[in-house]
């Protein structure tokens, strides 16, 4: 299996170069030449076996130039039971009749980011070996929030690599913020952006593609890669979840092998649901991609009307981690559906670049209608959803899920459609305490952990441990920089200045 680049198709690099590398020279994403089947006596015998084989099975379709071991063993460090607290990992829990919540948030972060890098860097460490020549890697990390303190848990004192962590200074919760600011481990840094998540985004990807700046790292002997979802090893990862809930619905009879389940994502950069797609198209049985957004209705508005504008306002939400107008892993989906036409993926990216928007073709626009259903939910309505629910089914979503929770409903009242449901839940309550417990049992002024005491007293719901043991911690990353410094901060970071 060899990997193209979205925006020139004759890049052709091995899938441990594509995770290595990150992001191609010329700005585009690694897409891998041809989506491997699963066939449906593949899925029936991984339906018995823990989710550690379950990965290996998806990933080695896709790593074929690690060997079977190698990816066995990958999958065998990342998914164990000291780091996850849950022994299927991620667990489909009933929410009513045909809607089942997939828990991805037992992981050590507890958010769904943890699925892919706990073991991104066991995938980097091999990938390395295979094609880095001894140099340090350099992980640069842009996050709205969670992926920033998955990263950093993940790559912590792994062997010749450091990480520098960007994320928006006003744009995270508390708790993200606590989580990220007092995190150990010598290979490890942390900064504060005056600006939002784009910002951090676009600030980090313009680094990674100068070339003064590779210059400057190969004369010190590192080299940039990637934790952010536009890496290929975060996405491939991702499909494993999707595979591993339709194994859990046949195990527990919910459906039959082949009966197709919806799945509704909350979405913020595209990667969690375009990792959906990519199991479709290996053959899982989907039927409708459900793409729920916050106020930053930007993809809702592109799947209906097939024009990405990115020229709007920006709305800082209960739900942070998808606050985002520029949605990177789209380009995939675009490369995919145009029939992998680098040069129509070009024109499109350019235009975002310089006008903040572009259309797609009329054709294009059909597929994705076909393949995607979307919607959007304010804070209220997000808020009303999590007391509705936990008032219902005495279950607490987080906010990110609630979103999700509150399309679905508009999407199953409008349409009718019954299929069998997978809402994907992608973080745990207490990361988002203040908004939950407002929405729960109204508005409170106290501290953040008085808020976990508080939304803990009123539901009963366990805090997890990763999150209860910040209490009292003290920060140890306190910078903050512009914009405009972030390539001056990297070198400050790394001791680099010449
Ligand atoms: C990152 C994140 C999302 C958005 O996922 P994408 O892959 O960026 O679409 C949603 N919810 C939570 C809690 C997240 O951390």
């Amino acid at each position: 299996m060899r990997y193209h680049s979205t925006r020139d198709r004759s890049v052709s690099v091995s899938s441990a170069q594509a995770i290595t590398q990150g992001i191609s020279k010329e700005g585009g994403l690694f897409v891998p030449e041809s989506i491997p089947p699963l066939t449906k006596e593949e899925l029936a015998a991984l339906v018995d076996q823990p989710y550690v084989q379950r990965a290996a099975a998806v990933l080695s379709k896709y790593l074929t130039d690690f060997t079977p071991q190698e990816v066995q063993e990958c999958a065998a460090l990342a998914y164990t039971k000291e780091r996850f607290r849950s022994p299927e990992i991620a667990p489909l829990r009933s929410l009513e009749d045909g809607v089942e919540i997939l828990e991805l948030w037992h992981g050590p972060t507890c958010a769904f980011k943890d699925m892919a890098l706990q073991i991104l860097p066991h995938l980097m460490r091999v990938s390395a070996g295979k094609t880095a020549g001894g140099k340090t890697i350099i992980i640069l990390v842009a996050t709205s929030g969670d992926t920033g303190k998955a990263a950093l848990e993940g790559f912590r004192d792994a062997p010749n690599t450091r990480i520098l962590v960007f994320y928006p200074q006003d744009g995270v919760s508390p708790m993200q913020k606590l989580q990220m600011t007092t995190q150990e481990g010598e290979n490890v840094a942390v900064c504060a952006i005056r600006g939002n998540f784009d910002d951090a985004q676009s600030g980090v990807k313009e680094i990674f593609t100068d070339p003064e700046v590779a210059a400057r790292l190969e004369k010190n002997g590192m080299m940039f890669s990637s934790a952010n979802s536009i890496n290929w090893g975060r996405l491939v990862p991702q499909i494993v979840y999707y595979v591993s809930a339709y194994c859990d619905l046949l195990k527990k009879g919910s459906v039959t092998m082949g009966e197709p389940i919806n799945v509704v994502v909350p979405t913020g950069n595209f990667g969690n649901i375009l990792a959906a797609y990519y199991a479709r198209e290996m053959g899982l049985p989907i039927a409708k991609l459900i793409c729920a957004s916050n106020e930053n209705r930007v993809l809702t508005d592109f799947i209906e009307t097939g024009v990405y504008d990115r020229n709007r306002a920006f709305h800082t939400t209960t739900s942070p981690s998808m606050d985002i107008l520029i949605s990177s892993n789209l380009e995939r989906l675009l490369y995919a559906l145009s029939g992998q036409d680098d040069e129509e993926i070009r024109r499109l990216m350019e235009s975002l670049k310089t006008e903040g928007r572009y259309t797609v073709s009329d054709t294009m626009h059909e597929q994705i209608r076909r393949l995607f259903a979307a919607g959007s939910c304010d804070d209220r309505r997000t808020a009303q959803t999590i007391r509705e629910v936990y008032e219902k089914f005495g279950y607490l979503l987080d906010t990110h899920t609630a979103v999700a929770a509150a399309v679905y409903k508009d999407y199953r009242r409008t349409t009718g459609d019954a299929t069998p449901t997978v809402i994907v839940s992608t973080a745990n309550p207490y990361k988002f305490s203040s908004a939950v417990l407002a929405a729960v049992s109204g508005p409170s002024d106290a501290g953040e952990f008085e808020k976990v005491d508080l939304l803990h007293q009123a539901t009963g719901c366990e805090v997890p441990a990763p999150l209860a043991d910040l209490r009292g911690k003290a920060p140890r990353f306190t910078q903050v920089c512009n914009r405009a410094d972030m390539r001056q901060a990297v070198y400050d970071l790394l001791h680099i200045n010449a």
